[in-house]
């Protein structure tokens, strides 16, 4: 890989995209971002701060995933095409064929489109998802960890649709990669990323999982929900590694530890005392199934999800890329205090 060659960053607005932008930077390369409106007056200021920091070395560029042979200018080039773009929404999705499975899959076939027609590209790091490597929680029962060898083989667009995208998209990317030899390709599949935003923009489920700590709706307690968390500094970190380390390849799972939303919530009131609204109690599975749908989760996903253990197996990334983890104490913390910082939390009387 030759180190002056541009990289190109799809999706650069975004939650982990612009962590990943700031460490190329920060390493020295040339970036090429892609937004889908460069002229937003709001959502890029934190991309135009990098761009004037690091002069001449970040562009940002127009394109969209569902827009044919758009990402081909921006990606002219360059020799590693890291491609993070793909809508991430939990909770309430009102037609997620539309919102999330056409974006993911036809967006991974169009920029992969324009990687086979771009002679220069000689690598795509993906960013997929533990998601696409099991559905449900109750996948794990009866065996143990997750590991890159396991497919998500249970989601669909009516039960768990990211999830669903996430698979469909990354299986749609290995076909066109196994197509042909010129380029090469690595997939990184981090948790539930937590962690500072770099931007308050993003509409990521980072963001809504992170604010139902603040709005008080995990106030009456939260269900007994695992799930795999990661800091969004060591995903963005992950992707240069799969992307400048000549070995790697397949699928790297990028995972810190597995938390619930009553573990969040213990480390952020050991660290920021007890005047928020952080959850005390689990709600039993019977009470939750019944009010789950107002918060946007189905019944057969409280049933195949809430109270089953879910593990993940790291190891690939640690030994094969060299990837370190924070404690994700440490994660959870850092993104609340950044909320604090960014005024999205209002400190409680009595608190200096
Ligand atoms: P995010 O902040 O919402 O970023 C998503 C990005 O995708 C945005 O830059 C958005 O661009 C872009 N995008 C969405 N629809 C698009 C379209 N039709 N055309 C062009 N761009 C489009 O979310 P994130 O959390 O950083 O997620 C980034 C990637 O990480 C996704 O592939 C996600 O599946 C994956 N991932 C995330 C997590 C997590 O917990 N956050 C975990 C595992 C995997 P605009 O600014 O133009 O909207």
């Amino acid at each position: 890989m030759d180190p002056t060659k541009p990289v190109l960053v799809t999706g650069a607005t975004g939650y982990v995209a612009s962590w990943i932008v700031r460490y190329l930077l920060e390493d020295g390369y040339v970036v090429r971002g892609t937004v889908r409106n460069p002229d937003k007056p709001t959502g890029l200021e934190h991309l135009h701060a990098l761009a004037a920091e690091h002069e001449g070395r970040l562009t940002l560029h127009q394109a969209d995933l569902l827009d044919e042979g758009s990402y081909a200018e921006a990606m002219a080039g360059c020799e590693l095409v890291i491609h993070t773009a793909s809508p991430f929404l939990i909770g309430k999705v009102r037609d997620p064929e539309a919102q999330l499975v056409r974006p993911a899959l036809e967006g991974t076939r169009n920029v992969l489109g324009s990687v086979d027609a771009t002679p220069s590209v000689k690598r795509v790091v993906l960013t997929s998802s533990v998601v696409a490597i099991h559905g449900d929680n109750i996948d794990m029962k009866g065996r143990g960890p997750f590991t890159e060898d396991d497919w998500n083989t249970t989601s669909s667009v009516d039960h768990q649709p990211y999830p669903y995208s996430k698979t469909v998209a990354e299986q749609a990317a290995w076909e066109i990669c196994g197509a042909q030899d010129r380029w090469d390709m690595v997939t990184i599949h981090p948790g539930l990323v937590l962690g500072p935003a770099l931007t308050t923009a993003s509409k990521s489920g980072s963001m809504t999982t992170m604010k139902a700590f603040i709005d008080g709706s995990l106030a009456g307690g939260a269900p007994d929900l695992a799930m795999g968390l990661v800091d969004v500094r060591d995903v963005a970190r992950a992707h240069l590694l799969a992307g400048f380390t000549p070995g790697a390849h397949g699928r790297y799972i990028t995972n810190a530890g597995t938390v619930t939303m009553l573990k969040i919530g213990r480390i952020l009131r050991r660290r920021f005392g007890h005047s928020y609204p952080f959850p005390l109690l689990t709600v039993p599975k019977p009470m939750f199934k019944l009010v789950a749908p107002v918060a946007g989760f189905s019944r057969e996903f409280v049933d195949k999800n809430v109270g089953w253990p879910l593990e993940f197996d790291n190891s690939r990334s640690v030994e094969e890329l060299g990837l370190t983890y924070r404690d994700p104490a440490d994660t959870v913390a850092d993104q609340f205090q950044q909320m604090i910082d960014d005024g999205l939390v209002h400190k409680p009387i009595g608190r200096t």
